[in-house]
């Protein structure tokens, strides 16, 4: 059965155990309603370690005031079964008061990358995500972490975090794993109406068109900008677009004018009512 822990000093005292006998620890953190993209990230981190720690935890310092942080959907009982159905061992959920101390002031900032696309309507977000992953790896102290690239950004800063800040631990990027119909699986999707979902498949049919320009030729940025946010327009009339950005794979700077030969990746980010979906995809050669 898996194990559930929601102290820290239950967790560091079972995992100081396990390493004592030689065991690596793979590590995947969540904020939990678990679907099959975070379970595709555990059954990867499974294969890195002896013990396989997932973390389930909302965290409050990522959210903005007015965004979604009360509303977020949760269900522990059936995450732990999915937990235990990809072979977790020990999944880490503390109350919030348990992570952070009430006079905490001390936070990570990760410049650069933290800029620009979700760090532009979302200025605090990454702030949060960077500090709460660093006390989680202090606390776990995995020997490798698994990350989506559906959250290509987020990816981003924790590498940029990891390689600055010299924590000692390998960082995996996983796939993203989409719907039948191609809209990139995430918690959020609930929020949806019927026609929204319906709608929000624009998101992964702008980025494939977009990705056929460029493999028929197109090399301008602007171009392809312009075409996956036409793409958006037509298919998504409800939709708002946040959005939609053309960038460095590793920098994540805008590419202005040929996109050149390493290739570009589009992110983008679009509103249906209160739900913000994200997706991306890499464009041209790797
Ligand atoms: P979250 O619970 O939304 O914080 O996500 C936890 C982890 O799962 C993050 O590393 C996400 O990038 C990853 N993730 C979320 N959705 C997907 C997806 N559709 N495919 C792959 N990874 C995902």
């Amino acid at each position: 059965m898996v194990e559930v822990y929601n102290t820290i000093a239950g967790l560091r005292q079972v995992l100081k155990q396990r390493r004592q006998q030689g065991a690596s620890v793979s590590f995947v953190p969540t904020m939990g309603f678990l679907h099959d993209g975070h379970l595709s990230l555990m059954r990867l981190a499974r294969e890195r370690g002896d013990v396989l720690v997932a973390s389930i935890f909302v965290n409050p310092t990522q959210f903005a005031p007015g965004e979604d942080l009360e509303a977020y959907p949760r269900d522990l009982e059936r995450d732990l079964a999915l937990c235990q159905s990809v072979g977790v061992d020990i999944v880490f959920t503390p109350e919030p008061s348990q992570m952070y101390h009430p006079k905490a002031s001390t936070t990570v900032t990760v410049a650069k990358v933290s800029q620009g696309l979700c760090g532009t309507s979302r200025p605090t977000h990454f702030q949060g995500v960077a500090t709460v992953v660093t006390k989680l790896f202090n606390i776990v102290q995995p020997d490798v972490a698994v990350f989506g690239q559906k959250d290509y950004q987020q990816l981003a800063v924790i590498r940029r975090m990891v390689r600055d800040l010299d924590i000692p631990v390998e960082i995996v990027g996983g796939a993203i794993v989409r719907e039948a119909d191609g809209l990139a699986m995430s918690s959020r999707n609930v929020y949806l109406s019927e026609t929204h979902r319906a709608q929000a498949t624009a998101l992964v049919g702008a980025l494939r068109s977009t990705s056929a320009q460029v493999d028929g030729g197109q090399r301008s940025a602007e171009a392809l900008l312009e075409h996956a946010r036409g793409f958006i327009g037509r298919h998504a009339p409800a939709g708002r677009i946040d959005y939609v950005e053309l960038v460095d794979p590793l920098e994540l700077t805008p590419v202005v004018g040929d996109m050149g030969h390493g290739g570009a990746v589009m992110a983008l980010a679009v509103f249906f009512g209160q739900t913000r979906l994200i997706d991306n995809m890499h464009l041209g050669a790797p």
